[in-house]
């Protein structure tokens, strides 16, 4: 079975409040998930390193390659959360302004 199944199976047996629990007591499915993450280079909760699996599209960076807040494996991440070094923020609100604009046209 792929990481991810196993990972989406045992959430579903221990719930999402106990899940990180049950992963750090499975060492073969937690080694696994590491060696997964391992291309972030970086230390990742469980539940974030399970957000990335789930979700392989995600990344833990913003476009301008800074580190975002996670928030869970429900909700995802939030931006970088650094409005003073990273502009993402403002770029999405500006972005969103540019669709109503262009759509009031
Ligand atoms: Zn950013």
């Amino acid at each position: 079975m792929s990481l991810q199944q196993d990972i989406l199976d045992l959430i579903k047996k221990a719930s999402l409040r106990n899940y990180s629990k049950q992963i750090k007591n499975n060492i073969e499915l937690l080694q696994r998930i590491l060696d997964e993450t391992s291309k972030y280079n970086m230390e990742l909760s469980i539940p974030e390193m399970v957000y990335l699996i789930l979700n392989p599209m995600e990344t833990p960076f913003c476009h301008r390659g800074n580190k975002k807040v996670f928030n869970s494996v429900e909700k995802g991440y939030r931006f970088c959360g650094n409005k003073k070094s990273c502009l993402c923020n403002q770029e999405n609100q500006k972005e969103k302004m540019t669709i109503v604009q262009s759509k009031n046209h």
